[in-house]
């Protein structure tokens, strides 16, 4: 019999996504249910866009909502490094091995020659991928090229003709003819590996029996299928979940939706509720009980019940079921939630050292430092009139400091500083003109505590949340206004 071993593999390129506990949850009951393992593994191959405060956050994040892991970079395992920038030599060792017997080759064309090809695909209306020039290469010519160091990648071989067939265990079988699979690069120029590479290797060596993933990793499974054969190893059973969609049916993205899970943290919704709107989506107890716990879902789960049409990930939805959770919650439970939210004496005392210089009775502490505790603000658009600055002018402000905020990965009293001051410059702006909106937009009022210190205060989300609820509230940019303003967000490092 084997053993149940799951896996959730993000990326750490950025705030951690909705999308990654809906599929850890899964991944989670799913190996909880049989007894098995759950692994946290960081896939951060891709070197420019992986960060340290992304891995950090991510694991906070899913912590945060209770899907603990087994084995992870942070609390170790048998197949450590759980990192997989830590195990290069691994990757380079099996690509190698695929050269080796004849499974990938060697490709050392340049970047300019790829550029032509894909565009006399897309003029000719094909499929753009490699169109395996260095396959023709020499034995000898290879040898050659290497030996004077000539930069080089190496792809794996691909079928061109027939189909390739897998199972999935939601879908039941899935054809992909050979022709439109790409021969994928493995390892790149600089010895790091490709996802697939990585990805196939690492699932293999961590014993993973099921790979439950997005269904946008569909396509990617016949080159996992094909290294999987090359390398002689058994194949993990696939399941590909349906994505997460907005009300309007489009995937869910940032811009219409709140993705990061911080987001959620800090707004004030409880983990379980969170869990448990997520174990919703696609998915249902058997007795169709709205409200259920994680130890429930474990108990009850069954993954072949997940049904395919795209699941809605609607706010007012997960308010209603929030609210059940904290109706239903005994009074202890309910103060250690606040506790737990925002009542942590490290905040307090952070938002006390902004305020304690205003009040003239304790009492005024509600109308100084509310706006620390609140979610949204309610605001009224006449309310950003400003006498120096034009309705586009206050709408560019809060709109860069948007962009800005969603680009940063590091958000300190010193960086929002930087932000303001470096924006306000470029855009020929006084700070403090620049500064008058975000008052309003941050603290609900036209003075309060320094704005930029309650920025860092109130952390990265809450921020983004307030600045887009000032735009929804004055206007989105028009995509002539996006392009205009673009500039002075361009570089921010
Ligand atoms: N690193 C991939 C991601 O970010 C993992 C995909 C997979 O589960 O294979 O989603």
């Amino acid at each position: 019999m084997t053993i149940v071993r799951t896996r959730i593999a993000p990326s750490p390129t950025g705030e951690p996504h909705v999308g990654t506990a809906y599929i850890a949850l899964f991944n989670f009951c799913f190996a909880r249910q049989h007894g098995g393992q759950f692994i946290l593994r960081i896939e951060d191959t891709d070197q420019q866009r992986s960060t340290p405060e992304s891995e950090q956050k991510i694991l906070e994040a899913l912590r945060w909502a209770g899907l603990n892991w087994d084995e992870g970079p942070d609390v170790g395992g048998p197949h450590a490094p759980y990192r997989q920038s830590e195990r290069g030599a691994i990757y380079l060792e099996y690509a190698h091995k695929l050269v080796h017997e004849g499974h990938a080759f060697h490709c050392f064309c340049k970047a300019e020659r790829l550029e032509a090809l894909r565009q006399q695909q897309q003029a000719r209306g094909e499929n753009p991928g490699y169109d395996g020039h260095c396959l023709q290469l020499s034995q000898a010519e290879v040898s050659e090229r290497l030996a004077s160091g000539e930069s080089s990648v190496i792809r794996m071989k691909v079928p061109r003709e027939g189909v390739c067939c897998f199972d999935d265990l939601l879908r039941g079988r899935i054809e992909i003819p050979w022709s439109q699979v790409d021969m994928q690069v493995l390892l790149k120029a600089d010895g790091l590996p490709t996802y697939h590479l990585a990805n196939v290797v690492d699932d293999h060596l961590m014993q993973i029996s099921h790979v439950i993933r997005g269904e946008e990793w569909i396509n990617s499974a016949p080159k996992h299928q094909l290294l999987y054969h090359y390398l002689g190893w058994q194949m993990p059973t696939l399941c590909h979940m349906p994505l997460l969609r907005n009300p309007d049916k489009s995937k869910l993205s940032k811009r219409k939706n709140p993705t990061s899970i911080l987001h959620y943290q800090r707004m004030g919704y409880l983990p379980e509720a969170l869990l448990n709107y997520l174990g919703r989506m696609g998915w249902s107890m058997p007795d169709e009980r709205e409200k259920f716990s994680l130890q429930d879902m474990i108990e009850a789960f069954d993954l072949s019940r997940v049904s395919l049409g795209g699941p809605i990930f609607a706010l007012d939805k997960l308010d209603w079921l929030n609210a059940l959770w904290i109706r239903e919650m005994n009074p202890q439970d309910f103060m250690q939630a606040l506790i737990r939210w925002r009542f942590q004496p490290a905040y307090i005392e952070q938002v006390l050292a902004q305020v304690q210089g205003r009040l003239q009775r304790l009492s005024d502490i509600v109308d100084w430092g509310g706006f620390f505790f609140r979610g949204q603000l309610s605001l009224q658009a006449e309310q950003f009139v400003h006498k120096k600055l034009s309705s586009t002018q206050v709408r560019s402000i809060l709109q860069c400091l948007l962009w800005a905020c969603e680009q940063s990965m590091l958000w300190d009293h010193e960086r929002v500083q930087f932000l303001c001051q470096t924006l306000a410059q470029r855009m020929e702006i006084k700070l403090r003109d620049f500064m008058a909106p975000l008052f309003l937009a941050i603290s609900g009022a036209s003075s309060s505590t320094p704005v930029m210190e309650a920025m860092a205060i109130l952390g990265q989300d809450m921020v983004r949340a307030r600045l887009r609820h000032a735009l929804d509230l004055l206007g989105r940019p028009s995509r002539e206004e996006e392009q205009a303003w673009a500039h002075w967000v361009a570089d921010l490092d």
